[in-house]
């Protein structure tokens, strides 16, 4: 199955302008079947690293409805590394289906109150499991920094070797590692990155340092810059807030693509930024490929009746609880 897909644009968003579009979502939420989407592979050179290292235990941090803690859990399953996931905030007593699924995995859950969480590495609770496991080999939230864009680069390889056809590649962001690594890809073509946080301007500056230490092909930073588009005003209220305008663009978005389920946090906005612009005949490129960055299991953060995807989710969901 080949895992590039047409996506029908909504009526209620076909272009007022003469402007024809083409518009196709890679699946990377259908690769990986316990673990889709970025993470992933922004989870394997940290892996190698670990592995390196003769670490035994692998730790990272995460909210209760991680995409990352999820995948994290998932990957690390399959390895002989025990994985530790320090949690935001104090533990519920109902774990969340994220945490549950992780503790499944054989996580080893450490909660941390809010104000010690954003210290991250030098948070009391990492100097905890430090002094309990000796080498423990510690991956940022998100599994972000240069090992993860890095696993994105990658990802751009594997991508660009399906697809020969687009003039232009889009995705979402939060810390914009997925982005970094896909842009410092000489085979990636321009990149439309959609942040999902509200007062991301400065971001854009960060994608292109962060890629250029990665380019292989001796790219200046600012043939790096030129091939990206940053986008900071599509977060539709915020972090893992919902605009009405986004529910209903989610809801005309999967009566036309009922197996292209987008998820709530980033791969929706960026959809419906992209379908607007096209709307208004102002998007740049003919021919667009979508890259899917996976983030489904974070529908079960949400009450069902807001997923229009639900009944298409609910079975892929269904296998992995
Ligand atoms: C984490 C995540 C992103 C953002 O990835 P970054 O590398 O942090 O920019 C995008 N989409 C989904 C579905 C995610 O889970």
């Amino acid at each position: 199955m080949s895992l590039i897909h047409p996506v029908v644009i909504p009526s209620s968003f076909i272009s007022k302008t003469n402007r024809h579009y083409t518009l196709a979502i890679y699946r990377g939420d259908l690769e990986h079947a316990d673990a889709p989407g970025n993470k992933w592979h922004k989870l394997q050179h940290h892996l190698t690293q670990a592995k390196k290292r003769k670490a035994k235990v692998i730790a990272t941090f995460g909210g209760p409805f991680s995409n990352h803690l999820h995948a994290f859990a998932k990957t690390l399953e399959s390895t002989p590394f025990q994985a530790i996931a320090v949690v935001r905030g104090e533990l519920q007593p109902t774990l969340t289906p994220t945490l549950i699924d992780a503790v499944a995995s054989g996580v080893e859950l450490w909660p941390s109150s809010r104000s010690d969480y954003r210290s991250g590495c030098s948070s009391a609770v990492v100097d905890d499991i430090n002094r309990c496991y000796g080498d423990v080999y510690w991956i940022p939230e998100g599994g972000g920094g240069l090992l993860g864009a890095f696993g994105c680069r990658d990802w751009a390889g594997n991508i660009s070797y399906l697809d020969s056809e687009y003039d232009a590649w889009a995705v979402s962001a939060g810390t914009g590692t997925t982005a970094a690594g896909l842009l410092s890809h000489e085979q990636t073509p321009h990149l439309h990155v959609f942040s999902a946080l509200k007062g991301a301007e400065q971001q854009k500056l960060e994608i292109v340092e962060l890629a250029h230490s990665l380019v292989a092909d001796g790219s200046s930073i600012e043939q790096v810059s030129a091939k990206l588009s940053f986008y900071a005003d599509c977060h539709e209220g915020g972090y893992a807030k919902q605009s009405k305008a986004l529910m209903d663009f989610m809801a005309d978005f999967a009566i036309a693509n009922p197996e292209q389920a987008l998820d709530p946090v980033y791969t929706s906005k960026s959809l419906f930024a992209i379908c607007k612009a096209m709307q208004a005949g102002r998007w740049p490129h003919e021919r667009t490929l979508f890259i899917h960055t996976g983030g489904l299991q974070g529908w079960r953060g949400y009450p069902p009746s807001n997923n229009p995807f639900s009944s298409y989710c609910k079975l892929s969901l269904d296998g992995e609880a």
